[in-house]
């Protein structure tokens, strides 16, 4: 049996299954329990920094430093909505958040989404905190300094 990789984010995937899929599963989780919907932002957030081929680099980064804000910041999450809101609102000097990949951003990527915990809430926050954390602090070379 060979191994199938993802393309993205390189992780070694379990038989038949992609990322999306393990995403998909968590999203599900986090919108009937809200113990673990409170980290529903981490786990967008980290799921597409890592899966970025379908967003421009202006997307990509604006993700990236909304990362930046809840780790270096520590904005609350109301707080980082409302960043999101002003940048998604539409208008003509405001970027695109999805479009054609421009390029792929590859990452030597210490975590995955298949690092996360779904055995119960405590344990699921926990992990997607510490898997966003390590998604952001690759990533953040990215990002001007
Ligand atoms: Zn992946």
């Amino acid at each position: 049996m060979n191994s199938q990789y993802c393309e993205q984010c390189g992780v070694s995937l379990p038989d038949g299954l992609v990322c999306r899929d393990r995403f998909d599963e968590m999203l599900s989780l986090e919108f009937t329990d809200t113990g673990y919907g409170t980290v529903h932002h981490l786990t967008v957030l980290a799921f597409y920094v890592q899966h970025s081929d379908e967003l421009t680099d202006q997307g990509w980064r604006g993700m990236l430093d909304q990362l930046r804000a809840w780790f270096d910041e520590s904005l609350t999450v109301s707080a980082l909505r409302q960043r999101a809101r002003y940048r998604n609102a539409p208008g003509p000097d405001k970027p695109k958040i999805t479009g054609t990949p421009e390029k792929l951003r590859r990452f030597a990527w210490n975590s995955s989404i298949w690092d996360v915990d779904l055995s119960d809430a405590e344990l699921y926050c926990a992990s997607v905190e510490a898997w966003a954390r390590s998604v952001y602090d690759v990533a953040r070379v990215a990002l001007p300094s």
